[in-house]
């Protein structure tokens, strides 16, 4: 799976070339724009860590550190349950405050240097888990072909990427999301209820022609996981398909949406 487009990629390079013709005098905080250290600019040496945060990463500062750790670590996991078979849901903060403008900037203003940090944030959120004795791969929701054209680059399949190599587990794109309706690409999900949500990702993803995950315990990444429709989607196909079991991962998750399989 593309995880760019080629206008993305086209014009990133055109940006790189601007900064390097005119380099910015300090670099800034990806997301208060405030100015960063030498060290948090990736120039090397060792970054601080916040208690229970990680290694700080590279582009954020102190400020949005200190606010994105104290709702870290207060993400409820979730359960799902597809046709009799259950899916846990394993976030790494819930949807709010800083997490929330953090994943915005991310998914719809490609601020992609934030990809490694989230990264970090969901693979702390499974660690010691039992789940990951179990995963024999790592599976990106996909994305629908409109979206990617649009944004230019497939943010959780970047995310998804990230986490592999974090975990050490391939990653297996073998979900494909269909193109959409045109009244349903212009609704946002967020202003669906569950069921209309549920309702219009019926039938919306499957098998990328060829990918076989039989017996396979299969790792999806999601972004935001909100009623879980789309986690319900996507393991119904994966079930379907022979897994043995599936269990989502994500950055974060809307904590007031609890109408539908308790999520
Ligand atoms: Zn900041």
């Amino acid at each position: 799976m593309e995880s760019y487009t080629w206008r993305f990629l086209l014009r990133s390079a055109a940006n790189q070339a601007v900064n390097w013709l005119f380099p910015p005098q300090q670099g800034t905080c990806l997301l208060c724009q405030r100015p960063l250290h030498e060290f948090q600019l990736g120039a090397g040496g060792d970054s601080e860590s916040l208690a229970g945060m990680g290694p700080a990463p590279v582009g954020i500062c102190f400020f949005c550190l200190q606010d994105a750790a104290q709702s870290a670590g207060y993400a409820r996991p979730g359960v799902v349950s597809v046709k009799g078979r259950t899916v846990r849901v394993l976030p790494a903060m819930p949807y709010e405050g800083l997490a929330r403008s953090a994943i915005r900037k991310w998914k719809y203003d490609g601020v992609l240097g934030l990809t490694d940090w989230f990264s970090s944030q969901v693979v702390r959120a499974c660690k010691g888990d039992p789940v990951l004795a179990d995963a024999t791969c790592i599976t990106p929701v996909p994305t629908t072909p409109d979206r990617f054209r649009k944004r230019g680059y497939h943010h959780v399949g970047l995310l998804a990427t990230a986490v592999a190599r974090e975990l050490q587990l391939p990653l297996y794109s073998c979900l494909v999301r269909r193109p959409q309706a045109k009244e349903e690409f212009t609704q946002s999900q967020t202003a669906k209820s569950v069921t209309e949500r549920r309702k219009s990702l019926a039938g919306a993803f499957c098998m990328r022609p060829g990918a076989d995950v039989s017996d396979k315990h299969v790792l999806l990444v999601d972004d935001v996981v909100t009623t879980g429709a789309t986690v319900e989607a996507c393991s119904q196909v994966l079930f379907r398909a022979g897994a043995a079991g599936v269990t989502c991962v994500a950055i974060a998750r809307v904590e007031s949406v609890r109408e539908h399989n308790h999520l």
